[in-house]
């Protein structure tokens, strides 16, 4: 039986008669069928076999797979992006007066979705704070159908306790508990083996990783992704086969390039700590972090990201990240580049100066993160404009 990383990277859609080591781009929207015959049998689901590129496509399967091996899950779906997956995995089941129990901290247009959107449909939100145990027994409501977190979070690398969440759905089987696996990876982290029900990444980030293309996917149950096959088929936020392909070569690579992601992190956020101009660092795996023993517990390593206060707030942090010379400010993370951000002006700006620090987001919070570069460039650079802004 061969180990998961060997699996990952000799999981291939079916060779073809042409007989490629790599595997080809099936760009093609449709699939033929031997005879009438096959195609009904085909379309009933007595037969297996591809249709049409918006239900699958060899390349979307073959990165669909891999992921499904990383996560120990039954089955998955793969979706254009992580919004896409996200909005899927609340829109295949819930219904009208339905309720969606949510960590506080999460992605911004998630909580937009959960604002804005679903209420006019009669689906309502309650908020906890994910690091609060006893919070979510207490939020739980009769019409309660999904659970749902990040963790950690976004920028805060607050965790969320996923074996106690695993006995949780023990107690509640009907809830759906899903989690937004995209910060750590499932490389770092399996909470299906914890009982969750479904993980969803953005593969964007770390499962790109290099900033190309967007893509999201879930995994898990298998009851619960034939339902959103479902929602799927006849919606279409599918992946290209062109993405699918991409990210399927991305994942080979993964766990290589999460252990030095994660190494680098480590050594900003050592450094920083013993910094006269932070106020503080947060990273999962720096004992000074208060869930430390659970971050050990949980996931194989901290993850690439590593948030910090400059002293000075919000015009020191300004003037920090104009300074920066190799890192660049971009919306995105996971990237082979390291990339700082100001969440307070970008993605938390929606949120009132109370939700913010709610979340730990003060004025000089800057979100790092933390690339593949050598680490002595990273934090070098952090150094430097740290002391040419003093
Ligand atoms: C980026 C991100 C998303 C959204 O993914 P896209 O691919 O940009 O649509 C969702 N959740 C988390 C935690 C993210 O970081």
């Amino acid at each position: 039986m061969k180990k998961d990383q060997s699996k990952i990277i000799r999981e291939q859609a079916p060779r073809s008669t042409t007989r490629e080591h790599s595997v080809p781009l099936y760009l093609t929207s449709s699939f033929i069928f031997d005879s009438a015959e096959q195609g009904r049998a085909v379309f009933a689901g007595e037969e297996e076999g591809t249709i049409y590129s918006r239900y699958s496509n060899p390349n979307t399967t073959e990165f669909i797979n891999k992921v499904c091996i990383m996560e120990g899950a039954e089955d998955g779906l793969a979706f254009s992006s992580g919004m896409a997956a996200v909005f899927a995995s609340f829109a295949g089941f819930v219904r009208s007066g339905d309720h969606i129990v949510s960590a506080g901290a999460i992605f911004g247009s998630t909580h937009q979705l959960f604002t804005e959107l679903f209420p006019r449909w009669g689906v309502t939100t309650s908020y906890v704070n994910a690091v609060d145990n006893e919070a979510w027994e207490k939020a739980i409501q009769p019409n309660t159908k999904i659970i749902f977190l990040e963790s950690p979070s976004n920028p805060g690398l607050e965790l969320a306790d996923l074996e106690f969440l695993g006995n949780l759905k023990q107690k509640y089987p009907h809830i759906i508990f899903i989690i937004d696996n995209c910060f750590a990876t499932p490389y770092l982290q399996k909470p299906l083996q914890y009982g969750f029900d479904l993980s969803l990444h953005s593969a964007t980030k770390y499962m790109d990783g290099q900033g190309r293309v967007l893509g999201g996917v879930i995994v898990g149950k298998q009851d619960l992704i034939n339902e959103l096959m479902f929602f799927i088929r006849h919606t279409g936020p599918a992946m290209s086969a062109f993405n699918a392909w991409t990210l399927s070569k991305s994942l080979d690579t993964l766990a290589l390039r999460m252990d030095r992601h994660c190494s680098n992190a480590l050594a900003l956020a050592e450094t920083l700590e013993e910094h006269g101009e932070i106020v503080h660092v947060k990273y999962p795996f720096l004992p000074s972090h208060p869930q430390y023993e659970l971050a050990k517990k949980q996931m194989k390593a901290g993850g690439g990201i590593v948030t910090f206060e400059v002293k000075g707030g919000k015009e020191r942090a300004f003037r920090f990240l104009d300074k920066l010379e190799m890192i660049l400010y971009t919306s995105n993370l996971g990237d082979v580049r390291s990339i700082a951000t100001h969440p307070a002006t970008t993605t938390h700006a929606k949120l009132t100066e109370d939700e913010r620090l709610n979340l730990g987001i003060t004025p000089g919070t800057v979100r790092l993160s933390v690339g593949l570069e050598d680490k002595e460039d990273i934090i070098g650079d952090v150094l430097q404009a740290l002391e040419a802004t003093k």
